[in-house]
């Protein structure tokens, strides 16, 4: 089953506002119009997977709000394919009660958050309690610890290794490490393989296949692989463009003495490792 575990959808000028808009284009160039990821967008790039998990998005600090209710229209129209995460940001005061609606009367089947863009500190109270809320509900976390291009975002809250505690403590919540903590990838490395409740991501990586051999090859010599979850975080990429470049990945290592990622692993990654952990989502 092709499972494609991190994707977005939105408005781009009612959800994301200037500030992201404008950062994206000083440090990716182009235009806004690359970022487009409309329900019927997204719907039409995800024709080839089996299932896919829909973010919503939402930073008081930066602005930004992509709906958890504008996510939940979208996937209860197609309940067996597409799976909504809802976004809370812990600093909003109903925080709590918002995940609560979210998984009771929306639907929604996991949680996404992000310390780099919703300036929180990830062992503070008010994450230790939705962290605290969400192992309640059983519902898996995906959290955005890596870095952003977002000039204002601090970084002293992207680390992956700031999570080692939260992932000690709330030993039955499954924590997902988006875009295997990029650029800290080792320190992501670190927390899937000391904690049996820490998976991580490939998003994002798929387009950086030198990074991404070498950060396989750690993950298989630390005995992980199985781990490492397919997803294409559409729109920066779709899942058909970030299977093709898994597939050819050990191209990198063609004309070298260098060992080639396993296919059966490759393989793994796409069809396989997720089906355990949100097959049954
Ligand atoms: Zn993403």
């Amino acid at each position: 089953m092709l499972i494609d575990c991190h994707t977005h959808i939105w408005d781009v000028n009612k959800h994301l506002g200037q500030e992201v808009i404008s950062d994206f284009i000083r440090v990716w160039g182009g235009s806004p119009k690359s970022l487009r990821a409309t329900p019927e967008i997204h719907e039409e790039a995800m024709s080839k997977v089996d299932k896919a998990i829909v973010l919503a998005f939402k930073s008081l600090f930066l602005k930004i709000n992509v709906p958890n209710e504008y996510v939940a229209k979208y996937v209860n129209k197609f309940p067996e394919k597409l799976i909504g995460f809802c976004c809370i940001d812990p600093n909003q005061h109903d925080a709590p009660s918002e995940l609560k609606k979210c998984v009771q009367d929306l639907h929604m089947r996991g949680l996404k958050i992000s310390p780099v863009y919703q300036n929180f500190d990830p062992n503070s109270d008010k994450a230790i309690k939705l962290f605290d809320l969400a192992q309640e509900l059983k519902i898996p976390v995906l959290i955005h610890q890596a870095t952003t291009f977002i000039r204002r975002a601090p970084l002293k809250h992207a680390y992956p290794s700031l999570l080692d505690n939260i992932a000690a403590n709330f030993s039955d919540l499954k924590i997902i490490l988006a875009h295997l903590g990029h650029p800290w990838e080792d320190e992501a490395i670190v927390l899937v393989r000391k904690h049996p409740n820490v998976y991580a991501d490939i998003s994002a990586l798929t387009s950086r296949p030198f990074r991404l051999y070498h950060k396989l090859m750690s993950c298989i010599e630390y005995g992980i692989a199985d781990k490492i979850l397919f997803g294409s975080d559409f729109p920066f990429s779709t899942p058909e463009k970030a299977i093709n470049d898994l597939l050819k990945l050990n191209e990198i290592v063609k004309k070298t003495s260098l060992p080639k990622i396993p296919t059966s692993i490759i393989k793994n990654i796409i069809y396989e490792n997720s089906v355990k952990l949100f097959g049954k989502l």
